[in-house]
Parts: structure tokens; C-alpha cells; sequence
């Protein structure tokens, strides 16, 4: 009792901060889990048949345990009776020979050990794993707690229950032990890898950019040559997906990798490309040890990838939130002295006009007072919303103080930033706001235009002089705008 809470328990917490999701009892959660079943069983006859090179019920990759782990890992030990069963009718055709005598109770022994793979790497893997394989660092504890530890307990099972019901001979045991055990932990990697890119990075339906669209081809092409005609072309499938894993997504990255390592084993089955040997021993070690390596390099790099891509974006988030205003979304003063030095170099070089201008609402500090901060709010980001409406597409608008807003007017001569200006003052002049009262207000902004006009000044001392002619405006009255004369 105490053991079984405690298992509960383990598990419970690796769904938890795994994500897996509430415990559902629903009917549809156990119409799932019996789909799963099914899954399992389909892929282990699916294994046998095609994946087997030699007799003794062994197959090439296992992915029945990939399936049988992640059934455990949503449905805990409810998926384990499941398990056994369908381990059990997917491995009974191949041993229920006359030679043996007890063929059904060596089934079963062997479908037990399959449940109770799928369970122990579930417990190993919330214990250890309970964040899942989210960088290339978790990997390495994947591979020991997962692909090695389980399918060892399982391979030592399997093979004594072999070697004892007389399936196998002496000199057969350890090669069956190795092959079982590394088709068992191919499955753990390709299954557990697909899924695990599903959660951590789902795929978004778009236009199949050049770059997947070039590397199906070339996988493809490296399958046509590599079974055709040059088998050793083969082993260019590492590097096509080693770079695939630098461009593309987790998943997309795991998908064609898996079905790649797929097509390879099938290959071989078929007795081409550049692992078939003389004997089938010498096939599968090859085959297996090169598709293992291969997974396991490009999940790693896969997923440093996909860590490199997130610790990207958050820069470039914190970049976009760090140069806006929260309160209007417009570019703070931070995002427009760049815009501006740039527009200053820009038009330097070119020889062409440029103005800037400054603007500030007037008796703003009364605004507040009279009908609150949150009016006050609403003001200016009504006026943020005039000035993008009013601004073409060329201009660079910002919120560079409190109240206080600048705009940077490309390719623009003295006169029509001018124009633009009392058009932004008639603007906002025009526009009427409710206060919490009830009444309707207008406010009105004072503007201040500094326009280069081929002179040698810098963009600061060019923003300082729309600044004085700002202040001009104050002076004169407010609701006024006003150039620098220089
Ligand atoms: P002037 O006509 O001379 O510009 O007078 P003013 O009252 O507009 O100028 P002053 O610089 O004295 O006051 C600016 C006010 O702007 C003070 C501050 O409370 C207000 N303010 C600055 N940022 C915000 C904001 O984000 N929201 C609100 N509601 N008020 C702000
Ligand atoms: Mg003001
Ligand atoms: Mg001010």
C-alpha cells in the first residue's frame, strides 16, 4: 500500500511538472488509452514483421517501447495491464512453437517484462526527468534512466526466459541480449522524441519553407543512391540531419529523422544499403549502432538548437519591451535616439532634408488633477493613436518623456514639416474626450520643428532647438506651433 502511494505519488509529480495534465477518468481518456493499446500492438507485429533479420522473435527497433512509456507516463499503472496484454498476443505468434513446452508461459514472462519496462522508465523518468528533455544537458540523463537502465532489466528477463524455455541456444544469448536491448532503446529515443517535440515545440501549419522542402529532397535523394546503386551514400544521412537540426523545428527535426532511422532499418531488412554483412548478427550490430549514434546526435543538437532559438527570443522580446511604452505601445526614447541618429547619417550622406519635431500637451498637470490619472491615461493614448493615424509610413513617432511625444519627418523640407505640424496641432485640437463627470473637454498641444536644411549641426543639437522651439510655444500661449530659426 505504502509502495503503491509512493509510485502514485512519483508519477504524479512528473505529470505535474511535465505537464501531462489532470488524471481523467472520463471515458474518453480510457477509449484513448485502449487506442494506445492498439498502437502498441500494431507497431510490435509492425516491428517483427519487417524489422526482424533473423529468427527468434527479435526486431531491429522496438517501438512498442517508446508507446508502452508514454502510456505509462499519462495513465500511470492502469497502462500497464494494457500493456501486457498487447505484448502478449504481439509476441505469441512468433513464439508459440511446437519445439517448446510451455510457450504460452515464457509469451507471457516476456510481455511482463515489456509492462514492466514501460513502467520503470516512467518512474526513473519522473523521478529524474520531471521537466522532460528540454535541453541537449537532459538528454544524457534520458538516455542512462530510460534507454539503458529499463531496457536492460527488460533485455536480462527477456533473454533468460528465452534461454531457459529453450528458444535460444548458449552461444546465441548475448548477441540476443545486445540486440534487444538497443531495439528497445532506439524506441524509447525515436517515439519519446517525436512527442517531446510535439509538447515542447508544435508544429505551425505554414508554407513548407525552402529550407524542409530541400531537406526531404535530400534525405530522399540519400535513400534513391544510398539502396540504388552507391550504398556508402548512406552515411551522409548524419550530416543532411545534423544541419536539418540547425534550420528547421524539434519536430520537424524529429519526424524526419525518425522516419530516415524508419527507412534505413527497412532497407536493410531488404538486404540494401551499406550495413547488410555476411551474417545477420554483424547487420543488425551495424546497423544498429550506426542508427543509435545517429539518433542520439541529432536529438542533442536538435535541442541545443531549440534552446538557442528560445534564449533568441526572449532577447528579442525583452529588446521590443524594453523600446515601447507599455501604456501606448508607441517607441520610447530609448527606440527613437537611434531612429533619429540613423535618419541624421542618412540624410547627411544623401544630402536630402529632414525635420524633427517635439510636442507637449498642454496644462497637462491640471488635466490630471481635475479628472484623475486614468483620464489623464486615456488622453494619451488617444493622442498616441491621432499621431500613428496622422504619421506616414516614413515618419518615426515616439513617447519620449511623460507628456511629451517627437516625431522624425524623413525626406521632409522646412515648409511641409511645417504643414505637418499644424496639422497634427488642428488635429488634436479637434478631438473632444468625456471626463468621468460627464463633461466634454479638448485639449491642445504646443509643438516645436528643427529642420537640418544642410547645415552642420548634429541630430542632439537638432533635437534641442525643436525643444526651444517648443518652449516658444509655451510662451507665446500654448496651442501654438513654432520652427527654430537658426
Ligand atoms: P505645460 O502646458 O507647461 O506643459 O504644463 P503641464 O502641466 O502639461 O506640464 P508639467 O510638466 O508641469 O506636467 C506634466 C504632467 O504630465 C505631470 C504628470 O502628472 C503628467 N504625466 C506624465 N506622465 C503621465 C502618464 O503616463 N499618465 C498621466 N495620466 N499623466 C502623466
Ligand atoms: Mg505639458
Ligand atoms: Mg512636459
Amino acid at each position: 500500500m505504502l509502495i503503491r502511494s509512493y509510485l502514485t505519488q512519483i508519477h504524479q509529480k512528473g505529470r505535474k511538472e511535465f505537464g501531462v495534465g489532470k488524471r481523467s477518468t472520463s471515458l474518453y481518456s480510457f477509449l484513448f488509452l485502449l487506442l494506445s493499446a492498439l498502437a502498441y500492438y500494431v507497431s510490435a507485429r509492425f516491428g517483427m514483421s519487417l524489422f526482424t533479420l533473423f529468427p527468434s522473435n527479435i526486431s531491429l527497433l522496438w517501438l512498442p517501447s517508446g508507446i508502452g512509456f508514454l502510456m505509462c507516463l499519462h495513465w500511470g499503472w492502469k497502462a500497464v495491464p494494457l500493456i501486457i496484454i498487447a505484448a502478449y498476443y504481439a509476441n505469441l505468434p512468433g513464439m508459440d512453437i511446437s519445439t517448446v513446452t510451455n510457450p504460452k508461459l515464457h509469451t507471457l514472462v516476456s510481455a511482463l517484462a515489456d509492462g514492466a519496462e514501460s513502467f520503470i522508465a516512467m518512474l526513473l523518468f519522473s523521478n529524474y526527468l520531471p521537466k522532460g528533455v528540454i535541453n541537449a544537458k537532459s538528454l544524457s540523463k534520458f538516455i542512462w534512466w530510460v534507454c539503458i537502465i529499463p531496457p536492460v532489466i527488460t533485455a536480462i528477463i527477456i533473454t533468460s526466459n528465452l534461454w531457459v524455455g529453450g528458444y535460444l541456444a548458449s552461444h546465441q544469448l548475448e548477441m540476443f541480449f545486445i540486440s534487444i536491448l538497443l531495439a528497445n532503446s532506439l524506441g524509447m529515443l525515436m517515439v519519446y522524441q517525436v512527442y517531446n517535440s510535439l509538447k515542447l515545440d508544435p508544429i505551425q501549419f505554414k508554407k513548407p519553407s525552402i529550407n524542409l522542402c530541400l531537406s526531404i529532397a535530400l534525405v530522399g535523394l540519400i535513400f534513391v543512391l544510398g539502396t540504388w546503386r552507391y550504398p556508402a551514400i548512406i552515411y551522409l544521412i548524419l550530416p543532411v540531419l545534423v544541419i536539418m537540426s540547425f534550420e528547421l523545428r524539434l519536430l520537424t527535426v524529429a519526424s524526419i529523422s525518425t522516419l530516415a532511422f524508419i527507412g534505413l532499418i527497412s532497407a536493410t531488412h531488404f538486404n540494401l544499403g551499406p550495413f547488410v554483412s555476411l551474417t545477420d548478427q554483424a547487420t543488425a550490430f551495424e546497423l544498429m549502432a550506426f542508427t543509435f549514434a545517429c539518433a542520439i546526435t541529432v536529438f542533442g543538437l536538435a535541442l541545443q538548437q531549440y534552446q538557442m532559438r528560445l534564449a533568441k527570443e526572449s532577447g528579442e522580446r525583452w529588446k521590443l519591451a524594453a523600446e515601447h511604452d507599455v501604456l501606448t505601445g508607441l517607441p520610447n526614447r530609448r527606440a527613437f535616439m537611434p531612429a533619429l541618429t540613423k535618419e541624421h547619417h542618412r540624410s547627411v550622406r544623401l544630402g536630402h532634408n529632414y525635420c524633427v519635431i517635439i510636442w507637449d500637451i498642454d496644462d497637462f498637470k491640471r488635466i490630471n488633477d481635475s479628472y484623475g490619472h486614468d483620464f489623464g491615461d486615456r488622453v494619451l493614448v488617444r493622442l498616441a493613436q491621432i499621431m500613428r493615424i496622422s504619421c506616414r509610413d516614413i515618419d518615426y513617432y515616439a513617447r519620449i518623456g511623460g507628456e511629451e511625444f517627437a516625431v522624425l519627418l524623413p525626406e521632409t523640407d522646412r515648409e511641409s514639416g511645417e504643414k505637418a505640424m499644424e496639422r497634427f496641432r488642428q488635429e488634436v485640437a479637434d478631438e473632444t474626450f468625456a471626463a468621468p463627470d460627464g463633461t466634454i473637454h479638448s485639449v491642445t498641444i504646443s509643438i516645436g520643428l528643427a529642420s537640418l536644411d544642410a547645415r552642420v549641426v548634429d541630430e542632439s543639437e537638432l533635437l534641442a532647438e525643436a525643444d526651444k522651439a517648443l518652449y516658444q510655444s509655451k510662451a507665446q500661449g500654448k496651442n501654438q506651433t513654432n520652427s527654430y530659426e537658426h
